[in-house]
C-alpha cells in the first residue's frame, strides 16, 4: 500500500496564527508550544484547520471504502468506468493476523498457523486470476467497463486523491490506529491502521509540535 504527500499548506506557526488572531496577541516560540498543547488539550479543534494535506493512497478497495467513510475531507478516485483497471491485488502476507478471538468492537487478533497463512495466500490468488480473467472476457466480448468490473474482488488496488485538514486527519488517525498512547481505545483493520501510520508520519513532518500535542492529549481528536 502507499501513501505519498503530494501536496500541503501550513504549518505549526500557521495553527498559532490562526488561534492568536482572536487576542492579537505574539509569542516567544515556547510560547507558541504551550498554545498549540492547550489548543490541542481544551479541544480548541478549528486552528488545526490551518493546516492541509493531500495525499495520493493506493490501497485495496476493502481499505478505501473504510477511508472514504471519513466525510471532512475530498477524494478523487480513479473511474473503473472510463479506465481499463489495472490487475493489482492485494494478498495477505504471513505478517497479518487471521484468526478473529472476541465479539464485534472488542476483537483481538491472531496469527495463522502455516496452513492457514497458505489457504488464505492459495485462496487470494485464485479469486484474483479467475477474475480478471472474467473481466478481459467480457472486455473482449464488447462490454461497458462498468458492466464488466463487477466481478472484480475486493481485494483490487485503487487509488486516490485525499485532501484533509489536520483537525480531520486527526480524527481518522484517532480511529484507525490502535496506538498504545490513546485515551479512547479503537480496533482498527489492520490494513488501513498501516496506512494510518504513514499518514501520521507525513503530519508529523509538516506539523510537528501539533502532532506531539495530538499525541501527548491522549489521541483525541480536538
Ligand atoms: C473500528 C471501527 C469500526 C467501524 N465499524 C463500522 C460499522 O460496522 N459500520 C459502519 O457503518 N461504520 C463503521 N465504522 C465507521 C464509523 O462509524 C465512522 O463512519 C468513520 O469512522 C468516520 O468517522 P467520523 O464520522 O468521525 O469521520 P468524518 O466523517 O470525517 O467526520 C468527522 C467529524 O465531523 C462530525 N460530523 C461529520 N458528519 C457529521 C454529521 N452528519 N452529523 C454530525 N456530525 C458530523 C463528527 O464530529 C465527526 O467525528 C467504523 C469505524 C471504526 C474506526
Amino acid at each position: 500500500m502507499n501513501v505519498d504527500l503530494v501536496d500541503w499548506m501550513g504549518s505549526d506557526e500557521s495553527i498559532v496564527q490562526a488561534a492568536r488572531v482572536s487576542s492579537g496577541t505574539t509569542g516567544s516560540w515556547a510560547a507558541n508550544k504551550g498554545l498549540i498543547n492547550m489548543l490541542a488539550r481544551d479541544r480548541h479543534g478549528s486552528p488545526f484547520e490551518a493546516v492541509i494535506l493531500q495525499f495520493k493512497v493506493d490501497v485495496p478497495l476493502f481499505v478505501a471504502r473504510e477511508w472514504f467513510r471519513h466525510r471532512i475531507g475530498s477524494f478523487n478516485e480513479v473511474s473503473g468506468r472510463y479506465k481499463v483497471l489495472e490487475p493489482v491485488f492485494y494478498v495477505p502476507n504471513g505478517g497479518r493476523p487471521l484468526k478473529q478471538i472476541g465479539k464485534p468492537g472488542a476483537y483481538t487478533f491472531e496469527h495463522g498457523t502455516q496452513t492457514q497463512v497458505d489457504i488464505v495466500e492459495f485462496a487470494h490468488k485464485a479469486g484474483a486470476v479467475e477474475a480478471w480473467h472474467l473481466y478481459q472476457e467480457m472486455l473482449d466480448a464488447g462490454i461497458a467497463k462498468e458492466v464488466a468490473r463487477n466481478v472484480l474482488p475486493l481485494s483490487l488496488y485503487t487509488s486516490f486523491y485525499w485532501t484533509v485538514n489536520l483537525r480531520s486527519a486527526m480524527n481518522f488517525l484517532s480511529l484507525r490506529w490502535a496506538h498504545k498512547d490513546a485515551k479512547v481505545p479503537t480496533f482498527p483493520l489492520y490494513e488501513i491502521e498501516q496506512a494510518a501510520v504513514k499518514v501520521e508520519s507525513y503530519a508529523s513532518q509538516i506539523a510537528p509540535e501539533a502532532m506531539k500535542s495530538f499525541n501527548t492529549n491522549g489521541r483525541i481528536a480536538p
